[in-house]
């Protein structure tokens, strides 16, 4: 059984003030079972050294350096004392045309850098419908992942778009069936994929995150808005840690 992970993902939410948050949850869960891993803004990743989570950015180049204004390399969050970088994320897929090509050459350069992907794919809600999620999720996975995946260096999101901040979750049945199906096509190509980690994430909060955590395959959560908020992350942690 994997290490299971609780991930917590600020988005373009968090001032130094905020900091206090990451501060409070590592006094509650000095030790916690399970690890813990806060995503947040890039400005403040570097003021997170010393705290006990993982530290994750949100995104990264697909390159070391260049001329690519205003964007991060993996390289440079390594250096500022992240361990984890977010790719894929649908925010990302949908606001910047990321495709799966652009992800693989993203997840290939954390891993290059030292970090562990957190390789996000999910269908949207016109697919859901349609009866496309599977496909979908075949089509991203293979060309989302890249070929040096390991359970190491890559844990993988499936977080549906229609459920990302709405409030509205897919039945236990419906993560169950996807998180089985991402685990048998992991098998198909690698050696490890009974380690790899696979969070659900989607409008998760304290009173879901219990049913969710006891559905086959799911080794964690990827958690944005309730993240944001010791309070909030909380319950979410002690429930994995339960789990
Ligand atoms: C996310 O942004 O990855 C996410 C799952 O958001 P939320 O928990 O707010 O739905």
């Amino acid at each position: 059984m994997p290490r299971k992970l609780a991930a917590g993902n600020w988005k373009m939410n968090g001032l130094r003030a905020n900091l206090t948050e990451i501060h409070t949850l590592a006094e509650r869960h000095a030790e916690a079972s399970v690890d813990i891993l806060i995503c947040p803004p890039t400005t403040l990743i570097h003021a997170c050294n010393g705290v006990l989570f993982d530290i994750g950015g949100q995104d990264c180049h697909t390159e070391t350096g260049g001329a690519h204004t205003g964007d991060i390399s993996a390289q440079m969050l390594a250096d500022a004392g992240a361990n984890y970088v977010i790719t894929g994320h649908s925010e990302r897929r949908a606001d910047h045309g990321e495709t799966d090509v652009i992800v693989a050459a993203k997840s290939t350069a954390a891993h290059e850098a030292g970090l562990t992907a957190v390789i996000c794919i999910g269908e949207t809600l016109d697919e859901r419908e349609s009866g496309a999620t599977l496909e979908v999720i075949d089509t991203q996975l293979a060309g989302s992942i890249p070929d040096q995946t390991t359970a190491q260096n890559t844990v993988i999101a499936y977080e549906p778009v229609w459920a990302i901040g709405t409030g509205k979750v897919p039945t236990l049945d419906q993560i169950g069936e996807v998180h089985s199906h991402i685990r048998a096509r992991l098998s198909e190509r690698f050696a490890d994929s009974a380690d790899i980690r696979l969070l659900y994430g989607g409008s998760v909060k304290g009173s879901n995150a219990a049913d969710i955590f006891a559905v086959a395959n799911v080794d964690g959560a990827l958690v944005g808005g309730a993240s944001l908020k010791a309070d909030d992350f909380s319950p979410i942690i002690t429930a994995l840690e339960n789990s």
